[in-house]
């Protein structure tokens, strides 16, 4: 399984995971989070547990369930996370956690290591037994709302350790807190190579039209994407240059905003034919990947952004994105070499019209875009930073661990 990805990931990570492998061979882990399709997370984890497998790991993934009620909770404690100012009661808390008791009596928590991901499942940790338990957190903690952070840390405070994604995220927990940055398989159908003819039937399916410039966001419909934002900007654009505009999107299981701001989308693009909304079927990877690579312009102008997958999927295809300076966009783009990071839709907008009316430092950018993935971004440098945190957590306290 590792060697399939000889030759395109850096030889040092292959090396790494090797020994980590043999170390951690015939050991259980186990992931818990709150939707299989839909988001980052998701789209993380089926394509970890597989190679995790490969190396000789025993993983499982398990998903809580919860109903409308609680999915609302969850999307406010999110929202409330990244700075959106919300109102809880006390029986909205009582109800996250009543739901997380449930889940605990129903799934079979007993594993040596468990990855708890972000707020949803955070209080299953009131119901752990044995192992090594860690919350892994995704979203933009930069500037959450106090009280809700108050919470949330509170239950994280339980764990033995913690991830976040980026350094300003972290939360001074009393645990270790690890930063860990996301990063894409270039082996999944949403980021292999594919053949022009593969290519040439998504743009006919879609209606892509040939012979003009196409700018593309591929988002869920989530405000701190800012679909309102990029249609904005694209109109800026449109008054002196053509294109055409695609937002590509799919609903996430536990996003209940998601119809709203659809509505929301359709109804500010209406009337322009150049505007497509492309709501695609959960798992519609290889249609993504051939419109992130007919696009001629990728943007992800988020908001908020706890790391933003769509960055370096686009990057990986010679991209390069015009992004958001939040989160961990900034990661991954660097500014002027690989991509712009972009504070406003007219800043959106410039460097949409400099990249139309400039292809050659479109395709030099592009081409750094890929090298920077490359050796920061792949799977096989983040399977290798999650088992040295396994190794670590296990052997916590050891001033000298031997992984060999
Ligand atoms: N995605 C998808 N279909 C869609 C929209 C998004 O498969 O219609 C994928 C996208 O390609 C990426 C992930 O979902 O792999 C989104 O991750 P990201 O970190 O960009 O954002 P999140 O949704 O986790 O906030």
């Amino acid at each position: 399984m590792i060697s399939q990805y000889r030759g395109i990931a850096p030889k040092g990570q292959l090396e790494l995971l090797k020994i980590l492998g043999g170390k951690l061979k015939g050991r259980s882990i186990l992931n818990i989070n709150s939707t299989k399709a839909g988001g980052g997370v998701a789209e993380l984890l089926h394509r970890i547990m597989p190679i995790m497998a490969g190396m000789g790991m025993k993983g499982r993934w398990e998903v809580i369930e919860g109903d409308s009620h609680f999915f609302d909770i969850t999307k406010k404690i999110h929202n409330a996370l990244q700075g959106n100012p919300e109102k809880f009661t006390k029986e909205m808390w009582d109800y996250h956690y009543e739901i997380n008791r449930q889940n605990a009596g129903n799934l079979d928590l007993d594993a040596e290591f468990v990855f708890i991901h972000d707020p949803q499942p955070v209080s299953l940790i009131r119901f752990k037994k044995n192992g090594h338990w860690i919350w892994r957190c995704h979203i933009d903690m930069s500037a959450p709302q106090p009280d809700v952070a108050a919470r949330i840390m509170d239950y994280a405070s339980q764990y033995e350790a913690s991830i976040f994604s980026v350094a300003k995220f972290a939360m001074l927990l009393p645990i270790p807190e690890f930063i860990v940055l996301p990063s894409i398989d270039p082996l999944s159908d949403k980021n292999r190579e594919l053949t022009p003819d593969e290519i040439g039937e998504v743009a006919r399916k879609f209606d892509i039209p040939p012979d003009r410039p196409m700018v593309l966001q591929v988002s869920r419909f989530d405000r701190f994407k800012d679909p309102i934002g990029v249609i904005k900007a694209y109109r800026m654009v449109k008054k002196y240059n053509d294109c055409i505009l695609v937002l590509a999107g799919s609903p996430a299981k536990d996003d209940p905003e998601g119809e709203e701001v659809l509505d929301e989308v359709q109804n500010f693009a209406e009337g322009d034919p150049d505007i497509r909304i492309l709501l695609l079927p959960p798992f519609s990877d290889t249609d993504i990947n051939a419109l992130q690579r007919l696009a001629t312009i990728v943007l992800q102008k988020s908001l908020k952004e706890g790391f933003g997958l769509t960055v370096s999927e686009a990057m990986w295809k010679g991209k390069p994105v015009i992004g958001g300076a939040v989160g961990g966009i900034p990661h991954q783009i660097v500014h002027g070499v690989n991509g712009f990071l972009v504070y406003s839709e007219e800043g959106a907008a410039f460097r949409i019209r400099q990249y139309l009316n400039n292809s050659d430092m479109l395709g030099r950018m592009g081409e750094a875009a890929r090298e920077h993935v490359r050796n920061n971004f792949l799977i096989t440098r983040q399977v290798g930073d999650y088992l040295s945190i396994c190794v670590g957590v296990e052997n916590a306290g050891k001033a000298v661990i031997e992984v060999g």
